[in-house]
């Protein structure tokens, strides 16, 4: 194999919402390479469907910020919360600058829906697919950029440091298809890699999505947190196929729709947080022995979900389902990741130079668990914080940082990549299960004192 050498400014890996948004804020004379492990449409972002929140004004502030709260069991960073909300307008206004068109009323004013965990009305929407709407207008932007470079089908394998130091300098990447192997060196790196709903059977998640940024985080000692708060989400289409599972939006029961039972009755209130209903919902299943309960769109007017919900009315039709008629058989999936690779409000890690952004990371916002329509505020608000402290605080990395990192650059390690994919799978999951015997001990002990 052929080690071919590279140098950028910052690297970042992953073209989601959150690796376009640090690419958009970097400074203009930063040389600045941004990866993809496949297409640049696979990633979460591009499959959001519900919408963003958004603080409505000052007015808003409690009660959005309480309601963060409450839904992550007030496990959450008050700052990170804080944090969040006061910059979302600002992140808005961002994002239609950019070119994303979110629904309006009649009188062009933002239209906002609701999702469960809110006590009012406050996520911007783009039909039933505001993920794709704002992945495309960011990606547009970044494309613009001269000074970025964009390569898809390449996959990080490995981040280049100098472990003594703790001090990160570059990345070991592989085209995905040639496979061929490149260190390439940079002054910072910042990994926004995403989820990990590929290492699950069941996920909403693309199942490229393996948390490999936590694997490597793991494999070098950079400190991750609550790797065992999972979300999974109570409403995915049932289906006797594998792979990804299809998600139906929160905001459809924001808008109305109700879960039923067997016998077509009502069994909880659907606009609590998600774990709250996730319970309910397998609560029901275990006590009726079925595989999926009900999810009543027929309680919306048909116009109203037409509009709203086009792509879900489309998908549903495809797998036999017409939502106008019949209610549609939903069941509990993996969804989302609250924890992930440790990192402050400006997404700085434990190891020097080495950023975390977006899913991948664990800056407290969410807590225990995420409030509906958070995660792409938090991924492009925490993004941008990161992408202004590495421009402001720019230094170039050490030339011996580099040549330590070289001389503990060892090619082989990297040749048989289903063996390495492998470790990072049972790292990661090994990573969880740990986390979750860690945490029941703790709570056996809390309650035998
Ligand atoms: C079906 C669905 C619906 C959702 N709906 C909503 C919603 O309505 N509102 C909301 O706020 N949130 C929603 N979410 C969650 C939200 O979309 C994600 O949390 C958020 O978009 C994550 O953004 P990200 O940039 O961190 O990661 P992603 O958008 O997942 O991007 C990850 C990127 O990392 C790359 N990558 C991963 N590993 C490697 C590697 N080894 N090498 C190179 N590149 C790599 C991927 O190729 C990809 O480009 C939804 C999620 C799903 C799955």
């Amino acid at each position: 194999m052929r080690e071919i050498c590279e140098k950028y400014d910052v690297i970042i890996v992953g073209a989601g919402v959150a690796g376009l948004n640090v690419a958009l804020n970097l400074p203009r004379d930063k040389r600045v390479l941004l990866l993809a492990k496949e297409s640049l449409k696979h990633s979460d972002s591009y499959l959001a469907q519900g919408g963003m929140c958004v603080m409505r004004g000052e007015a808003d502030y409690a009660a959005f910020f309480e309601d963060t709260m409450r839904a992550g069991h007030r496990e959450n960073s008050p700052e990170a919360v804080d944090c969040m909300l006061r910059h979302s307008e600002e992140i808005a206004a961002d994002l239609v600058r950019s070119g994303v068109d979110f629904t309006r009323d009649r009188d062009g004013n933002f239209a906002y829906t609701r999702e469960g965990g809110h006590s009012r009305a406050r996520i911007l929407y783009h039909e039933d697919c505001t993920g794709k709407a704002i992945s495309l207008g960011l990606l547009k932007q970044v494309k613009r950029l001269k000074n970025v470079t964009v390569r898809p089908y390449t996959v990080l394998l490995d981040i280049l440091c100098d472990e003594e130091k703790n001090e990160c300098c570059g990345a070991v990447l592989s085209d995905a298809k040639t496979g061929e192997l490149k260190a390439v060196y940079a002054d910072y790196v910042v990994l926004a890699t995403g989820g990990i709903g590929g290492l699950f059977r069941f996920s909403t998640n693309f199942r490229s999505l393996t948390g490999d940024g936590v694997a490597i985080a793991l494999k070098h000692g950079v400190a991750v947190e609550n790797v065992d708060y999972i979300q999974i989400h109570p409403t995915t289409l049932y289906t006797k196929k594998r792979g990804r599972r299809f998600l139906i939006s929160e905001s459809v029961r924001g808008e109305g729709a109700v879960l039923i039972d067997a016998k077509g009755e009502r069994f909880t209130d659907e606009l609590q947080p998600r774990d709250i209903v996730t319970a309910a919902i397998r609560k029901k299943m275990s006590a009726e022995g079925s595989k999926f309960v009900r999810l009543d769109l027929r309680t919306i007017a048909p116009d109203r979900v037409r509009l709203h919900f086009p792509q879900i009315v489309k998908r549903c039709a495809e797998e036999g389902y017409d939502v106008f008629n019949e209610p549609i058989p939903v069941v509990p999936g993996q969804h989302y990741f609250m924890g992930g690779i440790k990192s402050d409000t400006h997404g700085r890690t434990s190891m020097a130079r080495l950023f975390a952004v977006g899913e991948t990371c664990s800056n407290g916002v969410h807590g225990k668990n995420r409030l509906a329509s958070n995660s792409l505020l938090e991924s492009l608000v925490f993004a941008k914080r990161a992408a202004l402290k590495i421009g402001a605080e720019y230094t170039p990395v050490d030339q011996k940082t580099v040549e330590r990192a070289k001389h503990g650059f060892n090619e082989k390690e990297y040749e048989d990549r289903k063996t390495l994919f492998a470790a990072y799978r049972k790292a990661v999951l090994g990573e969880v299960e740990r986390a979750q015997k860690a945490r029941e001990k703790t709570k056996d002990k809390g309650e035998k004192q």
